[in-house]
């Protein structure tokens, strides 16, 4: 192992190990569909907590120091589905905050216990209740910012900071690990930091790389409305709303594709036993959408193309959701 491989020595943080994630050749499983075309996933799980919502936790929490909004010792306040809160859970240990973030009924208990670690104080919400229920995560976050003093809800939907981090952070590392030659990236969308930043970084180096935004069935992020049915459950976390987040332009991707919980449970399944990538459920979805891309646009499909998955978080974060013997073994889930 050489030394530039290796980097720095030392670390000042474990947050010093945010970004920088490897750029990775999937083989067997893309040559099992017939695809031709170099298929590459960003592995995000490198990330020091976990998920690519590390970048925008460290971003977030920065820039709010910088405008002087909070300090050590006042409380960061997140409403999330699990994988923002654990960055910056993490981020508020290491600089010194208190820290509370509110899930959805559906996150995984990988992601509380996590964020339990941490130290952090979790609120788990309803199932099931729409975004504008007062029960809802994202509400319930901004009636304990009201009432907490020194309190600060960072607010991954409408901070600019979420897009900046794929902006300049994660669009740059494709454009430098793919020297340039990245054709399409395709992204399930959540709130949209990732697809919007990413989109606004690539194409100011080539505008004609080709964006895909990965939206689960029961979502209604897509575009054209007429891809989305209407709202309902569905298991995937992390991807999908019933409200259009302010962080997102849905005019970024160039083309939307809608997944089910069955083809991204199992693509991620078939991800970790084909390829060894333990990845989760939305890098599951991120797969299926490349099958039903290369489908509806077989020119793509070509070995002079190369396509970059965005694979978001780990397959550690879901064991007893879909993977792991009793995640095989689930009889509620595809
Ligand atoms: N996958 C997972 C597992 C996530 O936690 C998130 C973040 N919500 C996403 C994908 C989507 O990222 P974004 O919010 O940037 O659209």
């Amino acid at each position: 192992m050489t030394s530039s491989y290796l980097g720095q020595l030392l670390s000042e943080s474990v947050a010093d190990h945010i970004g920088a994630t490897p750029l990775v050749r999937l083989n067997r499983l893309p040559a099992s569909y017939g695809i031709k075309a170099k298929i590459c996933a960003k592995l995000e799980y490198f990330n020091a907590a976990g998920s690519i919502k590390d970048r925008i936790a460290k971003r977030m929490v920065e820039q709010a120091e910088r405008d002087g909004l909070i300090k050590p010792g006042d409380t960061l306040i997140e409403a999330s589905s699990g994988n923002t809160g654990i960055a910056i859970a993490l981020i508020a240990t290491i600089k010194g905050y208190e820290c509370i973030i509110t899930v959805p009924g559906k996150t995984s208990l990988e992601k509380e216990q996590v964020l339990h670690a941490l130290g952090a104080k979790v609120v788990r919400t309803p199932a099931g209740v729409p975004s504008e229920s007062p029960d809802s995560n994202i509400n319930v976050a901004k009636r304990l910012n009201e009432e907490i003093p020194n309190s600060w809800f960072l607010n991954q939907y409408d901070n600019e900071e979420n897009t900046h981090a794929h902006e300049y952070g994660t669009s740059e590392e494709i454009w430098y690990q793919t020297q340039g030659k990245v054709d399409v990236v395709i992204a399930g969308v959540g709130t949209g930091g990732t697809v919007t930043g990413i989109a606004r970084g690539l194409k100011k180096n080539d505008r004609d790389v080709f964006i895909v935004g990965v939206d689960p069935v029961g979502s209604i992020l897509a575009q054209p409305e007429a891809l989305n049915s209407k709202i309902s459950e569905y298991k995937v976390e992390g991807i999908g709303y019933d409200f259009v987040p302010g962080v997102l332009d849905q005019s970024a991707p160039d083309i939307w594709v809608k997944t089910t919980d069955e083809g991204s449970f199992q693509s991620a399944r078939r991800l970790a036993r084909e390829e060894g990538i333990l990845c989760g459920g939305s890098s599951g979805a991120a797969f299926a959408g490349l099958v039903q891309f290369l489908e509806q646009h077989p020119k793509f499909n070509s070995e002079d193309k190369t396509i970059v998955l965005v694979f978001a978080d780990g397959l550690r974060n879901y064991l007893a959701k879909f993977a792991g013997n009793k995640g095989w073994n689930a009889t509620d889930l595809p």
